[in-house]
């Protein structure tokens, strides 16, 4: 056995531009170095409650059952599937990505018998559409990816929670991409259940996922004949920890308190911005990477209109080799940029600003490190094309 002990961590700089996790806002940082606090002490049970006010405020719901679950996003799908799924009922995945291939596989684990609607990765579904699966299946539980991360697509959600009260399903949606990105309400759509995590749009360290249930899903959940199957993330017992009032604040588990320190200080600066003005915000710096990205020749993933200004998935130019690119932008420049997943490896890169990283500096920084490593492999672009578009456009934009 080797007695050595490492140095302490040096941890380099980076520009976290992938699919997650983006960079944790300065301030995050900060909130979680401060001492810990028990996990039912007066003080963190305080806290506990300004972090399910803050997040009703950011899922746009009055959701009493709204908390974060102490894992990171794919613990909050198998949170909303696993209870609200009873072994045998029907349950219906719009698929058309990576994730919603998951959710298929975790509501079958739940015991679901699953049906999906597929579409080739990249596109998304019409209302339409969705309504008229709906009315042929006659599922118990739907699910829809609001923000599909492997394509890039923005999966619209209009009049569907108003179409499954009407059926009878519940409406379970994936906002792990889309919470603090881009328009999302809860309650105005119908949703019933909603997951996120806190690494992406909220720009906090990965470890929790904010989820809220609405009371149609509280009543499914009350009404269950069986046990919930996970013990760890069975809510009728988590909320016990999580709800206030009478034989409330019960041990569950010990929740990770700096993580919540850090998701308290992520939720303020979102609401301190304001959600309109962060969508906003978003919706810009996007605008001008994609005037960059497609002056140096890429072209998105995902149909116009249909695509998260929060996750920029392109087609590289043809003849370029996908992963020496992106290891020269992380070990020289420092920045990270992601690859594609599934049937998408090795054809596009994912692009994310998210949370504090949707800036214009983060936007010229891209394109011209960007710029720079096609260049070198032999792309034809005349130097500086993706950054003069880029600043075209923020400048277009400041106009009108
Ligand atoms: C990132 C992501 C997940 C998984 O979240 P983890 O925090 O990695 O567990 C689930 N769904 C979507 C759409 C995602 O982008």
């Amino acid at each position: 056995m080797s007695t050595s002990i490492p140095p302490a961590l040096e941890i380099p700089r980076r520009l976290l531009l992938g699919p997650g996790p983006s960079d944790a806002d300065p301030r995050v940082l900060k909130a979680m170095s401060a001492p810990l606090l028990g996990h039912l002490d007066p003080k963190f049970v305080a806290i506990m409650t300004e972090v399910q006010e803050m997040l009703r405020q950011v899922f746009r719901t009055k959701n009493s059952l709204t908390l974060p679950i102490s894992a990171t996003g794919m613990a909050g799908m198998e949170t909303c599937l696993t209870n609200l799924v009873e072994p045998g009922d029907k349950a219906l995945v719009f698929n058309a990505g990576y994730f919603a291939t998951r959710m298929v596989d975790v509501a079958g684990r739940a015991g679901a018998e699953v049906h999906e609607l597929k579409l080739p990765w990249g596109q998304a579904f019409s209302p339409e559409q969705m309504r008229k699966e709906i009315d042929r299946v006659g599922p118990k539980v739907v699910g829809v990816v609001h923000a599909e991360t492997s394509t890039g697509v923005l999966q619209s959600l209009e009049g569907l929670g108003e179409h499954c009260k009407k059926h009878g399903a519940l409406l379970v949606i994936d906002t792990v991409t889309s919470l603090g990105c881009v328009p999302l309400e809860l309650d105005a759509w119908g949703v019933d259940a909603a997951f996120s995590c806190s690494q992406k749009g909220l720009a906090c360290p990965p470890g929790l996922s904010p989820l809220s249930f609405s009371d149609r899903a509280l009543e499914k959940l009350q009404a269950r004949k069986s046990k919930v199957q996970s013990w760890y993330f069975d809510l009728s017992i988590i909320t016990q920890y999580w709800t206030q009032g009478p034989g409330a604040r019960a041990y569950h588990h010990t929740a990770p308190i700096s993580a919540n320190y850090a998701l308290h200080e992520g939720l303020r600066i979102v609401l301190q911005e304001g959600l309109e003005a962060r969508w906003k915000r978003h919706q810009t710096n996007h605008l001008a990477l994609k005037a960059g990205l497609e002056a140096m020749g890429m072209q998105y993933v995902a149909p116009e209109g249909h695509r998260l200004p929060q996750l920029n998935a392109v087609y590289f130019p043809q003849g370029v080799e996908d992963l020496p690119i992106r290891k020269r932008m992380l070990e020289e420049f420092g920045i990270e940029i992601g690859g594609g997943l599934g049937e998408l490896a090795g054809k596009i890169w994912r692009i994310g600003l998210m949370g504090c990283n949707s800036r214009a500096d983060v936007v010229y920084t891209c394109l011209s490190t960007l710029e720079r490593c096609l260049i070198d492999v032999g792309v034809k672009i005349v130097p500086g094309t993706g950054v003069g578009a880029a600043e075209a456009e923020h400048a277009r934009m400041a106009k009108s």
